[in-house]
């Protein structure tokens, strides 16, 4: 008998592979061998175990979370797990944003055709907080929702910074509205729409 419960075993698999993909018969393969290093057996199957990790969240001996990329394959990743949490827009939501925005791409002023179905976008870049809200809404074609996801100050448009201008004014930023303050009055200097 190894002192080492099978899941101690597994652990130490990943712990010695951080970052590595790891197929199922590697790791039972790699744990028999110190099983067997241990005991003198090979007595121990860990497919099942393994299987289970993904599903367990972040496990703390290993101070990160096992990920399963793809079948079969396992791997341990340092940290915490990212919040995949989305602030997704309601379906009513972006029904009232397009009508809002006149069914049209708020930087381009392309109108909403069969072929160019718009697209509602995040102000307030989810990343950074933003909701899926009505206010936080902005109707969007495909070309300037991939532009503005680039985040190119320079290419971000007037209307974007004037919404986010309004959002934020309302949330109480000044450090942002004065800076988004200084972007559209050199909009105006420039005579740029
Ligand atoms: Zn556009």
């Amino acid at each position: 008998m190894s002192i080492k419960s099978k899941r101690d075993y597994i652990l130490d698999c990943f712990r010695n592979n951080p970052g590595k993909e790891l197929k199922l018969k590697e790791i039972d393969e790699m744990v028999k061998a110190e099983y067997l290093k241990d005991t003198g057996s090979t007595d121990i199957y860990t497919n099942r175990t393994v299987r289970d990790l993904p599903k367990r969240g972040f496990i703390t001996e290993l101070n990160g979370y096992i990920k399963k990329p793809k079948r079969g394959v396992y791997t341990l990743i340092y940290g915490k797990i990212p919040s995949i949490k989305k602030s997704p827009f309601s379906t009513l939501d972006k029904k009232k944003i397009k009508k809002r925005d006149h069914y049209k791409c708020q930087m381009c002023g392309i109108p909403e055709t069969r072929e160019e179905i718009l697209a509602i976008d995040h102000i307030e870049p989810e990343d950074s907080g933003g909701k899926g809200e009505y206010n936080n809404g902005i109707t969007l074609c495909g070309k300037c929702n991939n532009i503005k996801s680039n985040l190119k100050v320079t290419t971000f448009g007037k209307k974007m910074f004037e919404k986010y201008r309004k959002i934020m004014l309302k949330k109480g930023d000044s450090e942002i509205v004065d800076f988004l303050n200084e972007v559209l009055e050199i909009y105006k200097k420039y005579n740029r729409n």
